[in-house]
Order: C-alpha cells, then sequence, then structure tokens
C-alpha cells in the first residue's frame, strides 16, 4: 500500500516530512513493514503553500485499515490544526494511481474533486480535515512516479524546540568539500552561507540532498550538530526538474514553469533593487525575464546577454514574467559596433556627411569612406549557469547533476 499525507504545518511549526517519519516509527511498531519513503515536492507556484510544496508518501506492507487509523491519529495529534491554512489530508491506497495525476500536481494546478475522483477510482481509503485541501498533495504523492529521482537524509529536533539550530558551520563546509557533486546545497561557497537548514521554527535541524543513500549518509557523517531525535532518508523528486514544461512563449501559463528558447531582444536592465531584466523572443513574442537579488552572481550572466544572443532558459511563468532558475547561453558573439573615424589629420572625430556619405571633420574638412569598428569583447560565454545554492529552489535541477537535454 501507500500512505500519502499533506498540509500539516505552519509557519509557526511542525514540518509534514516530520510528521511522515514520527508516522514511519509507529508503523513499524504496529508491525506494519514500511520498504520506501518519498518526499515529494509539488508545483513550486501554488499559493496554499507553507514553504516549500512537499508531500509525503510511505510505501509499506500489512493491514491497510489498521495503517490508515494510524496515519489519521498521527495527524491529529500533530498537525497545525489552530493555522488557518493548515488543511489536513491522507490517503491509503491499495491500487496504483495514474502517474498523470502527479504530473498535473508538480507541473500545473488540481483541484480538491479532481483529487478525490482519482482516490476514489483506485478504491483508496481517504480523510481530509477541515477544508481539506491537502488531499491534493497527498493523492499526488501516492501517484508519483519517475524516473530520475534523488536523496535527502533529514535530522529532526524536537518539535517544541524552536530556538536557533545548532549545526557547527566548518562541518558543513566539510561535508560539501568531501561529497560534492555526489550531493549538492548543503553550503553555498560564493555566497559563503549555509543552505541545508531552514530559518523557520520547525523541527528540521539540517538535510543532505545527494544521489544516493550512501553519499548523504557519507556528508552527514562529517557533520557535527546538536543530538537528532531523528534521522529519516527520503527518496524524493528534488534537483529533478520535474516542474518544467516545453513552452512557446506565446502561450504560457500563469503558474508553470518552463523551458524555453529563443534570442535576447533587449539589453539587460538592473532595476530597483538590483533585479536584472531583459525580454527573450521566440518569432514574433517575447516575455519579461528575471534575476532577482538573492540570485546574487547570476545577475552577472544575465547582465553580460547582448540583443541577438541565442538562449535557453528555465524558470517559472509569474505575474508575467519568467522567474530564471537557470540559462543556457548558445551564441553570444563578439559584438561589432561602428562610429565615425577620428580625423587622419587633426584627430578630431568626424562627423556624417550626410548626403555625401562617409564622414568629414568639420575642423580640417578631410573627408574619409570608413567607419572606426569596435569589437567588444563579450564578459560571457556560451554555456549553462545556474542561481547559487542559495537562490535555487527544492525542484531545481543543480548543473553538477548534468545538464537539461534539448
Ligand atoms: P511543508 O512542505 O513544509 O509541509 P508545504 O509548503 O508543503 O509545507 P502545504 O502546507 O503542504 O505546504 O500546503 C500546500 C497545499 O497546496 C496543500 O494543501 C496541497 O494539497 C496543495 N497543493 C499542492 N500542489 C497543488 C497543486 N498542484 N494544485 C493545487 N493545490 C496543490
Amino acid at each position: 500500500m501507500r500512505i500519502g499525507i499533506d498540509d500539516t504545518d505552519s509557519p509557526a511549526g511542525m514540518c509534514t516530512t516530520y510528521l511522515g517519519a514520527v508516522l514511519i516509527h509507529r508503523l513499524t511498531k504496529a508491525g506494519i513493514q514500511v520498504t520506501g519513503q518519498s518526499l515529494i515536492r509539488l508545483n513550486p507556484n501554488v499559493i496554499y503553500k507553507t514553504r516549500g510544496n512537499a508531500a509525503i508518501c510511505i510505501d509499506a506492507e500489512g493491514d491497510a485499515e489498521q495503517a490508515f487509523r494510524i496515519a489519521s491519529a498521527c495527524i491529529e495529534e500533530l498537525a497545525e490544526f489552530d493555522e488557518e491554512k493548515t488543511n489536513p489530508g491522507l490517503v491509503v491506497a491499495e491500487n496504483p494511481f495514474p502517474v498523470s495525476f502527479y504530473r498535473q500536481a508538480v507541473t500545473g494546478f488540481c483541484t480538491i474533486n479532481e483529487a478525490e475522483a482519482v482516490c476514489h477510482a483506485a478504491g483508496a481509503r481517504t480523510r481530509k480535515w477541515k477544508n481539506g485541501r491537502g488531499i491534493i498533495g497527498a493523492t499526488a504523492a501516492v501517484a508519483a512516479k519517475q524516473e530520475d529521482m534523488t536523496w535527502e537524509l533529514l535530522a529532526y529536533r524536537n518539535p517544541e524546540d524552536k530556538g536557533e539550530r545548532m549545526v557547527e558551520r566548518e562541518s558543513l563546509f566539510r561535508a560539501e568539500k568531501e561529497t560534492f557533486p555526489h550531493t549538492w546545497d548543503t553550503v553555498d561557497i560564493e555566497n559563503d552561507c549555509i543552505v541545508c537548514f531552514p530559518h523557520t521554527p520547525d523541527p528540521v535541524i539540517f538535510g543532505i540532498r545527494g544521489e544516493s543513500p550512501e553519499w548523504v549518509i557519507k556528508a552527514r557523517e562529517y557533520v557535527r550538530s546538536q543530538k537528532p531525535v531523528m534521522e529519516v532518508i527520503y527518496h524524493t523528486n528534488q534537483g529533478t526538474d520535474a516542474h518544467l514544461l516545453e513552452g512557446e512563449i506565446g502561450s504560457l501559463a500563469e503558474g508553470c514553469s518552463y523551458r524555453l528558447r529563443g534570442v535576447v531582444a533587449d539589453i539587460p536592465e538592473t532595476g530597483r533593487g538590483g533585479h536584472v531584466s531583459f525580454h527573450l523572443r521566440d518569432m514574433s513574442e517575447e516575455v519579461r525575464c528575471m534575476a532577482y537579488e538573492p540570485t546574487k552572481g547570476f545577475r552577472d550572466v544575465i547582465r553580460g546577454l547582448a540583443p541577438g544572443d541565442g538562449i535557453t532558459i528555465c524558470g517559472s511563468y509569474k505575474n508575467g514574467s519568467i522567474n530564471l532558475e537557470k540559462i543556457r547561453i548558445i551564441t553570444c558573439p563578439e559584438i561589432v559596433r561602428q562610429r565615425p573615424p577620428l580625423c587622419p589629420s587633426c584627430g578630431k572625430r568626424m562627423k556624417s556627411d550626410g548626403v555625401n556619405k562617409g564622414w568629414k571633420c568639420r575642423r580640417c574638412k578631410t573627408r574619409a569612406e570608413e567607419p572606426e569598428i569596435i569589437h567588444e569583447s563579450r564578459t560571457v560565454s556560451p554555456g549553462w549557469y545556474e542561481v547559487p545554492p542559495s537562490a535555487r529552489r527544492h525542484l531545481v535541477k543543480p548543473l553538477c547533476r548534468g545538464t537539461p537535454t534539448e
């Protein structure tokens, strides 16, 4: 059977992954054999999310009715019911769900009715609390299936402990140094900051993301921190680009994420707050692309673009703009500009000679036929570029895992 849970936390505490870890222990204690656990991220642009739009799926063998009772009790005990936006959902399924529902939930939007129809068709047990929106994520987590998956080891503290986390900074940098690129996003070396723990009052002490259980365990062994009350390794769709759709500029849907190809239409501009923007053109349509201030050095790559450069971009379409996650510069030819030549006689810059074509020196009347040609070297070169780990969204595939296929 598969057990899906979602929407149990609030900005003030709890985390659905923690509740999942507790549930794994309780199921095991009750004689239900847990065979796997997944942390499934869904559309990052869903407005109902608390933080990273995560849902949990536990694979288990045993009595489904008993598992349903244990999971219900666990949610009732631990979910943050006082928070208006917390609307838990539970699904226990003994038959497979269509993977299409997961694809819809990770790339687009779903309704509660659609989720319930999927559960009903497969004869699954379901339960909703409050407005029950969590049934969407719970159903999607049960339906989730894709070839490319990664792993995350999560270490938890007691949920009542809402103070500062005790993790030795140097040990995290060491973990990254010893295990990158097999693990990633533990720290952001370029910006000299820690990425692998939240600054919110939830039970996560730290999380290590990587290519296999072995690699996340190896990295974890370097980490020195307060003593976790629990640790769990989730199989996850994080770092896989599962949210990206192939798109065309003329038909982008609000809240969806795309990979788009086109040419740079104008000179990138740095606006208020340090956000950098330019327009991408494909055939006759244009869309604004944004590299926000938190993307730090990535903005220098964007500033280095020039009209006519051929690029591929990945990012979410929100409020009429693409929020850039990564970019491939395909062509960025040398910029060749012309300007009036210097007068060979007096050294003064010449002026256009109007109808006679060519240039003329106003001072000594010398004429010239050819302009001065300026070759501007570029600050960017072809290749993939990504936002730094500190600005990376959970689902985005880091370049250390390989570049997107085109
Ligand atoms: P955490 O991961 O820390 O538990 P969260 O950021 O995952 O919190 P939730 O509290 O789970 O956020 O809230 C997300 C809500 O949005 C859930 O009710 C979930 O069912 C719903 N949801 C998720 N994906 C979609 C989607 N594609 N369309 C509509 N609703 C969705």
